[in-house]
């Protein structure tokens, strides 16, 4: 704190204390009536009674932190994308990692998806990377998230975590099973943010100002390898340091053990979507490495921690719909159903302004004027500039005659928007198919000595909560169409520790 600052009312009026009320004394001086007079006591019950912003329904317990994005090279062949046309290029990073089910103050190491939200402020406007640890999802339709996500979350009734909703929703919606073999293995327990890797799950696009494209997955690999907890260590060390997993980054980036992460792209011709083996838009599969090679486009370094958290983090707000020139949406629906849901979210919490807020800002300038008033406008809301499109008073400028380049500079998202038709056909009906890509991470985890086991080992300790025999049946036929194997071991190894 700097020594000409003293302290005010939030107002500024300068005060004498910050912790005395305005008594009306009583006879005796040793207390007395209070006044409603007392805009400091007023406002400081006021204010803490509103601390508190709506939680994020999923993604509520978070660690963030500042960083860079360097480029690896000129990625001009694949994309016109300003951030990524130079080799050894920067753009600034705020990376918000999460758990997702459960609340704010919940355990960490609890076993979860994790939540990527990144946002890369270019020199063309901000990118957001709204991402998970695993490369696939529970759902490829999304009408079902609100139902996917209660189902992890507390029993309306108990208001206690049930294995027997959760079950019961991924036995009735099979297209999971890939991401709960993810789940159920080690990689379901991190052991810290530093040691996980992240993927897109979607398809995006890479655009070019020629209005071609090509459809990408992002990989990010963890350059300090990726590293789990055991569910027994997980567990203990829920209990004894539910933060465990703040604690651990941000003591490492306060020790200037700086993490950091290589950027990968898979990159497939718009023409060989139309005859993949898999369908590009389903969540629920990947690209497989043989097929479409991971190629380096960049490294993230993160290097500070928050200066306050809620300012920074809590505040953040992270949108697939969050794009520059050069990357755009595919078709894939739950993509699309995510680029309203997550702007949608921010405007429900934070207000309609929530772009504004520092965290937020873009660190080039923006002029937005079509976008004015609303709750918490704290800039000077284009003071005069018209409100309307198309003035001839006042016409607005465009980036193309601003920066003297050619108009097909104009061609930002809305370009290439040519979509693929073919490949879209699009369902959620379940076939074997749905069950190739789990057959294959099972055999790959086979490679590791122990880790089947405790694959098993991590569902008994869930599917044995379940009550019902039936749907205990169910989970078993699940698992035992990626492997019959799994399924009878599940079976006997559930029943087994039930009986005890
Ligand atoms: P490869 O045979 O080329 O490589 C093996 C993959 O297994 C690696 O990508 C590795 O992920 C992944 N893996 C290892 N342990 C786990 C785990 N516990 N949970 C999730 N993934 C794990 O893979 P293919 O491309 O041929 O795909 C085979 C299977 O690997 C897929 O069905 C999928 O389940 C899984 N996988 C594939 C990815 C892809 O984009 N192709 C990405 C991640 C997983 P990583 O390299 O990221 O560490």
């Amino acid at each position: 704190m700097s020594a000409d600052k003293y302290y005010t009312l939030a107002e500024g009026c300068p005060f004498a204390s910050s912790s005395t009320a305005v008594l009306m004394r009583n006879r005796q001086g040793t207390g007395g009536l209070g006044l409603l007079q007392d805009t400091q006591l007023i406002e400081t019950l006021a204010h803490f009674s509103r601390e508190r912003i709506p939680e994020r329904v999923v993604h509520a317990k978070a660690i963030g932190a500042y960083g860079v994005f360097e480029a690896e090279a000129d990625c001009s062949d694949i994309t016109s994308a300003s951030f990524l046309n130079k080799a050894g290029k920067k753009s600034p990073v705020l990376l918000r990692v999460s758990t997702v089910g459960p609340e704010s103050g919940s355990a960490d190491t609890s076993r979860d998806v994790h939540g990527w939200g990144m946002k890369i402020y270019t020199d063309e406007g901000n990118l957001d990377w709204v991402f998970n640890n695993t490369p696939v999802f529970f759902i490829r339709d999304p009408i079902k998230f609100p139902s996917m996500n209660r189902s992890h979350k507390r029993h309306p009734r108990s208001h206690l975590p049930d294995a027997n909703m959760f079950w019961d929703f991924h036995v009735g919606n099979p297209e999971g099973i890939h991401q709960l073999l993810v789940l159920f293995s080690d990689r379901g327990t991190p052991r810290s943010v530093r040691f996980l890797n992240s993927y897109s799950g979607h398809t995006y696009k890479f655009t070019k100002e020629d209005g071609s494209f090509k459809y990408i997955k992002i990989h990010m690999k963890t350059q300090q390898g990726v590293k789990n907890f055991t569910r027994e260590e997980a567990t203990k060390i829920a209990g004894e340091d539910p933060d465990y997993m703040i604690r651990d980054m941000f003591e490492a980036i306060e020790r200037k053990e700086y993490p950091s992460w290589d950027v990968f792209v898979q990159v497939m011709e718009p023409s060989e979507a139309e005859t993949y083996r898999w369908n590009i838009f389903d969540m629920t599969k990947v690209w497989p490495h043989k097929d479409f090679p991971l190629r380096k486009i960049g490294k993230m370094t993160l290097n500070q921690n928050p200066n306050n958290y809620f300012a920074d983090i809590e505040q953040a707000s992270f949108s697939p719909s969050t794009m520059v020139p050069g990357f755009s949406a595919s078709a894939d629906p739950v993509l699309q159903a995510r680029l309203f849901a997550y702007p949608d979210a921010a405007r429900y919490r934070l207000g309609v302004n929530y772009q504004q807020l520092p965290t937020n800002a873009a660190k080039v300038p923006v002029y937005c004027p079509f976008e004015r008033d609303g709750k918490m406008r704290f800039d000077g809301n284009y003071g005069g500039d018209p409100n309307y499109v198309n003035s001839s008073l006042q016409p607005t400028k465009y980036y193309p005659e601003v920066k003297g380049v050619s108009p097909q500079s104009l061609a930002l998202h809305t370009e290439h928007e040519k979509w693929v038709g073919e490949v879209s056909t699009y369902t959620s009906h379940i076939t074997d198919d749905d069950f190739v890509q789990p057959a294959e991470l099972w055999d790959i985890l086979g490679r590791e000595p122990g880790h089947q086991e405790r694959v098993i080992e991590n569902l008994v300790g869930s599917v044995r909560e379940v009550k019902s025999p039936n749907l205990r049946n169910e989970v078993y036929a699940l698992f035992g169409r990626v492997n019959q194997d799994l399924g009878a071991k599940l079976k006997q190894a559930t029943e087994a520790a039930i009986g005890k």
